[in-house]
C-alpha cells in the first residue's frame, strides 16, 4: 500500500493524478489537495470517468504548515508530491520533515517578491532530510527533470565525461489564441523576463533576456527560433557534473509571444512589486494572470507537438562524441488521454514517474537530491511505457551555434 498526497490542482497536478491512478499497483491511495477544493473535485471526477479509480480530495492552503502536517497524517501518505507553485516549496518541505514523510517537486523555490530562482534554499535542507532519514527529490518535471535524467543516462551509458550540454525546449503547439502561456502565467512570465545566464568555463555568463536567438530545425515541428535563457537545471547540472565546460538552455518562442511579453513588460504589467489601485495593493503580474487564459483550459484548443531534449558532447574512451536525446510529444494525443495539453503532460508524467521511483524503493537514500544524482534506468524505462518515449542518436559533431 503506497499512499500519496499531491498538492496543487493545476494543469500539472491533473496529469499527475490521472497517471498515478493508471498505475494503482504503485499508487494505491491518492489524495489531491489544493486551495480550491472544487478544482480537486473536478479532477477527481475526470479520473473516475477516464480511469475508473476513486481519488480523495481536500482543501489545503500549503502556506499553513500545521494544516499540511495534519492532512499528511490524516491521509497516511508516505510521500508528498508538491505540484503547487514554487513559492510553497520550503513550507511543504518543512511540513514533510515535521510529519516524517518524503517529498518531491517539479520546480525550485522562488521567493514570491523576487524573481530569483536558485537551489541554495532547498539544498540548505540537506542535513535536515538526512538526519530525519527522509528523501526529497527536486525538479521531477520535464525541464528540470527529464532533461537531467537524460544527461545522467548519457553519462552512465554513452560517455565517460560531459564537456558541454545544450538543453533545447521547443513547444510547437498552437492554441489559436493571440497570447497565452502554456503553464502558470505568473511563473512563466517571471522566467522569460529574467536575464539570460549560462555556464561557461567555471562561471556564469549573463546577457539581456531574449537577446540571443538561433533558428533550429526541430523534428516533428519544423524550424523554430529558440532563445538563450536561464533555467534552474543549469545550476544543478554544473554543480553535480563539475567537468561541464558549457551548459546552456534554449526555449522556442514565436514572434507574437515575444511582442506581447515586450509590450506587457514595457507598460509595467509584469512587475512583481505591489502598486496601489483604488486604495488596495495589487501585484500587476498577479492581476495579469487573472485576465490571461488559464493554461489548464488550453488542452482542447492546442494542436502540434513539443520536442524537448539535450545535445551533449563529451568523451568516451578518449574519443569525442555528441549525442542528441529527446522526446516528442503530441498535444492532441495528451488531451485525448488525460484532458490536458502537452506542457502539463510532459511535466505531470515525470512527476508521477519520480514519485514511483520513491515508492518502488529505487530512490530512497536520505537527503535532498536533484534528478541527475539518481540512477536513471528505471525512470527512463518508465518514460517509454507511460507516454513519453525517447530516442537517442549520435550526431556528427558538437553543435555549431
Ligand atoms: P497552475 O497554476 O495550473 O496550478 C498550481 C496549483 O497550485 C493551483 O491549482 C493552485 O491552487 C495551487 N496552489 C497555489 N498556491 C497554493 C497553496 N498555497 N496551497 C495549496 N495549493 C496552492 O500551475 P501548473 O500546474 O502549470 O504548474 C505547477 C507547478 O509545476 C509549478 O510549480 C510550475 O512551476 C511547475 N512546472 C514545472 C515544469 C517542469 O518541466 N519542471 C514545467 C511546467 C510547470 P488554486 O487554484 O486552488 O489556487
Amino acid at each position: 500500500m503506497s499512499k500519496v498526497l499531491v498538492i496543487g490542482a493545476g494543469g500539472v497536478g491533473s496529469v499527475a493524478v490521472h497517471k498515478m491512478a493508471m498505475n494503482s499497483e504503485i499508487f494505491s491511495d491518492i489524495t489531491l489537495a489544493s486551495r480550491t477544493k472544487s478544482k480537486c473535485d473536478d479532477i477527481a471526477a475526470s479520473v473516475k470517468e477516464r480511469v475508473g479509480v476513486e481519488i480523495k480530495t481536500a482543501a489545503l492552503d500549503a502556506m499553513d504548515v500545521a494544516a499540511t502536517v495534519a492532512l499528511i497524517k490524516e491521509t497516511g501518505a508516505s510521500l508528498v508530491v508538491n505540484l503547487a507553485l514554487p513559492y510553497q516549496d520550503l513550507v511543504i518541505m518543512d511540513a514533510c520533515l515535521e510529519a516524517g514523510v518524503n517529498y518531491l517537486d517539479t520546480a525550485n523555490y522562488e521567493p514570491e517578491d523576487e524573481a530569483k530562482f536558485e537551489y541554495s534554499w532547498q539544498w540548505a535542507y540537506q542535513d535536515k532530510f538526512k538526519q530525519a532519514g527522509l528523501t526529497a527529490i527536486l525538479g521531477s518535471g520535464f525541464d528540470p527533470g527529464v532533461t537531467s535524467v537524460f544527461a545522467k543516462w548519457i553519462k552512465k551509458h554513452k560517455l565517460d565525461t560531459i564537456r558541454q550540454i545544450d538543453i533545447l525546449d521547443c513547444n510547437g503547439g498552437d492554441n489559436g489564441l493571440p497570447f497565452a502561456t502554456n503553464f502558470n502565467p505568473e511563473i512563466n512570465i517571471r522566467e522569460v523576463t529574467a536575464e539570460a545566464r549560462h555556464w561557461e568555463n567555471g562561471e556564469w555568463v549573463t546577457s539581456p533576456a531574449m537577446n540571443h536567438k538561433v533558428e533550429f530545425e526541430f523534428e516533428g515541428v519544423g524550424p523554430k527560433n529558440m532563445y538563450l535563457m536561464y533555467h534552474e537545471e543549469l545550476e544543478s547540472l554544473s554543480t553535480h557534473f563539475p567537468e561541464i565546460e558549457r551548459a546552456r538552455f534554449w526555449m522556442t518562442f514565436g514572434d507574437a509571444y515575444i511582442n506581447h511579453v515586450t509590450v506587457l513588460q514595457n507598460i509595467g504589467m509584469t512587475r512583481i512589486d505591489p502598486v496601489m489601485y483604488e486604495g488596495k495593493e495589487i501585484i500587476p503580474l498577479q492581476f495579469l494572470k487573472a485576465v490571461l487564459p488559464n493554461p489548464g483550459d488550453l488542452g482542447a484548443k492546442t494542436k502540434g507537438k513539443t520536442n524537448i531534449g539535450d545535445i551533449i558532447t563529451g568523451s568516451k574512451d578518449g574519443v569525442e562524441k555528441t549525442f542528441y536525446i529527446k522526446n516528442i510529444c503530441d498535444h492532441e494525443a495528451c488531451f485525448a488521454e488525460v484532458g490536458s495539453q502537452a506542457v502539463s503532460y510532459t511535466t505531470g508524467v515525470p512527476a508521477m514517474i519520480g514519485a514511483a521511483q520513491v515508492l518502488k524503493g529505487n530512490w530512497t537514500e536520505a537527503g535532498v537530491w536533484n534528478m541527475e544524482q539518481l540512477d536513471p534506468d528505471d525512470f527512463m524505462d518508465m518514460l517509454n511505457v507511460h507516454g513519453l518515449p525517447w530516442t537517442v542518436e549520435e550526431l556528427d559533431g558538437p553543435v555549431s551555434f
